[in-house]
């Protein structure tokens, strides 16, 4: 009688997988897994932390909206725009002809330019009115 031909039969197969490291829930940040007890699920606590202030932060709104004391509408404003405009008329005069005539338009013009409604644009101020010494 021939022997009988060797025939490789595979009884069984195992496949085992083990977690060697996964990302961080809140940064992405790779974080180790030792093969002990739960993995983490953060990096650290700060990620921890941020991440239950805004799970939190979610169930209170919810909360808030269900209740009716939070709305979800976008915020609207009324504005009220007020144009105000101001004009100046001017009047053309003719140039003084005599000294003191044009003493008494020069002082015109420094008051207007110190105290008058000019002075605040010109920054002039009253102290510079003391006259010049050539
Ligand atoms: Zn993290």
């Amino acid at each position: 009688m021939p022997p009988e031909p060797e025939i490789d039969l595979l009884d069984a197969s195992r496949i085992t997988q083990r977690l060697l490291r996964r990302t961080c829930a809140w940064c992405g940040t790779e974080v180790p897994y030792s093969g002990r007890g739960r993995p983490r699920r953060y990096c650290g606590k700060s990620c921890h932390d941020r991440s239950w202030e805004v799970r939190s932060a979610e169930a209170r709104l919810r909360r808030d909206i269900a209740a009716g004391t939070a709305s979800t509408e976008p915020v609207r404003e009324v504005i009220r725009e007020t144009v105000t405009e101001r004009r100046t008329r001017l009047i053309a005069a003719a140039p003084p002809s005599t000294a003191p005539g044009w003493i008494a338009h020069l002082e015109e013009l420094v008051r207007q330019l110190t105290v008058g409604e000019l002075a605040a644009s010109t920054g002039i101020t009253p102290s510079c009115r003391a006259p010049c010494t050539p």
